[in-house]
């Protein structure tokens, strides 16, 4: 392993980033986890999605000049993903699985005591009964266990998988061969658990940080129904031509959804576990094709899925915890491009979390986690800072890339509001739930309000001049703040507290956020910003309607392989295509994100599209 045509190590490794993957520069904490590997030694490597996991391995992979990279990942879809793209970049990368015939699996194996294929990727299981198999010949040629996804070794994780367990007897084997093992999820438990599963508890550990700056975070509270509804499609219609995931909590809500947007022209497909293999392969496949703009999933989708062009993740409910909020956002924005999250979070949410809360195995836990969601949502407090402060981040200044930091919220006396809601709860001798509270502060004259006589209440339209919108939202906040409670064994109605009692009796006072109601307006240009490539270049301007028609060429490509067009080209590339507008192959080789490979291949079309379009 190292030099090469007298090259330094550091020197080999970037010009093969360069050649390979069209990158000038390691990221973060890369090209350390790199070299510590070529110097042999174990790693845990802690990193968020989209921060770069995968050049960790394959470049050590594609450096060892006989040998190769054992790559362990236990999704098959992503492996196939993986080797698709390596394969567009001309690096040698191939899988063996189940699902190959036993002579593509004998090719493979011949390729690898060549010493033509640099990165294997294989299931675990196939892994531990084969080696057993294998020749010195072939096992002396491997430079590193890479173990992906690495949290699923461990039963504190979200994500366990027993066949994970087994992969401890690699060191036991192999004790000279590193083994560097890679997830997304940091917890303090998950972590200890990998090191002493996998036999290298000198494992260096390598945490980057789980920020995601590119996505910007917001929350809008308390709309529900055709509301909620309305304002998704505005926001859908501010990402025009734009790749998004909506997730629904139930598999209906993903149903309804998408039959609803599609009715309003918006390009949507639901995606939930009920369905069978073929339509959700179909599904994932016209996404990442960029046949269907919009998948309403529930969390079933995007475990598999490596589209790196996904610009907005709506959440139309709030997710059960923080783990799965965050998880689920970063599925946006891996292209490092400007990218949104959107959470839809409501009273009648958190009823619907309590109750799944409720059933599950770890009550305490779930509720627990549970709440710290929705403290979240109804924080005033950045919401990046809340967030990286749960997963123990020191992050100490507003990000200036979230609702809360755009909008800090005003705060009031909002003492009267709460007696005027507590009066009318203790007048309907606490059978009343929340929205019944808002109607008759409004003073709506609905069947169940008459039937029961709630409009002679003396509390009886007092909050008219409120929206239900505003009423709803301020109910919330009483909930969160302990004015009272929700009965779970009695329809849900709401009794107050003994703190509640004391803000009714005018013995305390609290403070709420003013609710604003959030508009959609484009708050910058949607995605793709000026991107300029060589750092000393003049800002240049990125051409719109040339992203767009190199979008189309992108796509033409892409349907005519028969691969998925950000494997043909990043966003990212394509912004740097449409703002430099390259006219000749020197000029487009060195484009970010564009290796010999891709230059060879591709140059004449893309080039041409940028001709026409300069009227050259
Ligand atoms: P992860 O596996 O951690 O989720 P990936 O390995 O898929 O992340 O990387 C996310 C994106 O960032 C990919 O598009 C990848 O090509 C890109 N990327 C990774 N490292 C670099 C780098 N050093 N320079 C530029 N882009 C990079
Ligand atoms: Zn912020």
């Amino acid at each position: 392993m190292g030099g090469n045509n007298g090259l330094t190590r550091h020197e080999y490794a970037l010009a093969l980033l360069r050649s390979c993957y069209g990158y000038d520069s390691f990221r973060g904490s890369q090209w350390d986890i790199i070299n510590h590997t070529l110097d042999g030694g174990d790693s845990i490597v802690l990193m968020p999605t989209g921060g770069g996991k995968s050049l960790c391995y394959q470049i050590p992979g594609l450096m060892s000049e006989e040998g190769f990279a054992v790559v362990i990942s236990p999704l098959l879809a992503l492996m196939n993903d993986q080797i698709d793209a390596l394969q567009q970049n001309g690096v040698p990368a191939l899988a063996l699985n189940s699902e190959k015939s036993e002579s593509e699996n004998r090719q493979t194996m011949d390729l690898l005591m060549q010493g033509k294929v640099k990165l294997l990727y294989i299931s675990p299981e196939k892994l531990l009964s084969e080696i057993g198999r294998w020749s010195t010949s072939i096992t002396q040629r491997i430079s590193l266990f890479a173990v992906d996804e690495a949290h699923c070794i461990s039963q504190w994780g979200h994500d366990f998988r027993p066949e994970y367990t087994q992969l401890g007897t690699l060191k036991q084997h192999f004790p000279q061969i590193p083994v560097m093992a890679l997830t997304a999820t940091a917890d303090r438990i998950t972590r200890d658990d990998i090191a002493k599963q996998l036999n290298i508890p000198e494992a260096r550990l390598f945490i980057s940080s789980f920020d995601r700056p590119n996505i910007s975070l917001n929350v809008v509270t308390g709309s529900s129904g055709r509301q909620k509804l309305r304002q998704i499609v505005q926001f859908i219609n501010l990402h025009q031509g734009e790749s998004g995931i909506i997730y629904c909590l139930r598999r209906k809500d993903t149903e309804n959804m998408a039959v609803n947007l599609s009715r309003l022209g918006i390009s949507a497909k639901a995606f939930h576990a009920g369905m069978s293999v073929r339509d959700k392969q179909q599904v994932q496949r016209s996404f990442i094709n960029e046949d269907v703009k919009v998948v309403c999933a529930t969390v079933a989708f995007g475990m598999g899925i490596d589209k790196s062009n996904v610009r907005y993740v709506i959440h139309s409910n709030m997710p059960r915890n923080i783990e799965s909020y965050y998880q689920e956002i970063g599925r946006a924005g891996r292209d490092g491009l400007p990218a949104e999250a959107l959470m839809f979070y409501n009273y009648g949410d958190v009823v619907t979390l309590q109750q799944f809360a409720q059933q599950s195995g770890q009550v305490q836990v779930n509720m627990d986690k549970l709440r710290s969601m929705q403290q979240f949502a109804e924080s005033g407090v950045c919401r990046r800072r809340i967030l990286l402060s749960y997963f123990n981040e020191r992050f100490d200044h507003d990000c200036h890339n979230c609702d809360v930091c755009d909008n800090p919220p005003e705060r009031f006396d909002g003492t009267t509001f709460a007696q005027m809601a507590l009066s009318a709860i203790k007048r309907t001798d606490e059978q009343i739930g929340m929205y019944a509270v808002t109607d008759i502060l409004r003073g709506m004259r609905k069947g169940e309000i008459i039937d029961k006589g709630y409009d002679r209440l003396k509390t009886f339209g007092v909050g008219h001049d409120l929206s239900n919108y505003e009423w709803n939202a301020y109910l919330l906040q009483m909930l969160q703040l302990g004015l009272f409670d929700v009965a779970y064994d009695d329809n849900k109605h709401l009794k107050i507290t003994e703190y509640g009692n004391e803000v009714l009796f005018g013995r305390q006072q609290i403070e709420l956020n003013r609710v604003q109601r959030r508009k959609f307006t484009a708050k910058k240009e949607p995605a793709t910003p000026t991107i300029v490539t060589q750092e000393t270049a003049p800002a240049k301007r990125l051409d719109r309607e040339l992203f767009e028609k190199l979008r189309d060429v992108r796509k033409a490509i892409a349907q005519a392989s028969k691969i998925a067009p950000y494997m043909v080209f990043s966003d990212k590339t394509l912004t740097a295509m449409a703002t430099e507008k390259p006219t000749t192959q020197a000029e487009f080789g060195i484009l970010y994100g564009v290796g010999d490979v891709k230059c060879q291949k591709y140059w004449r079309t893309f080039t041409a599209a940028i001709r026409s379009h300069l009227g050259l």
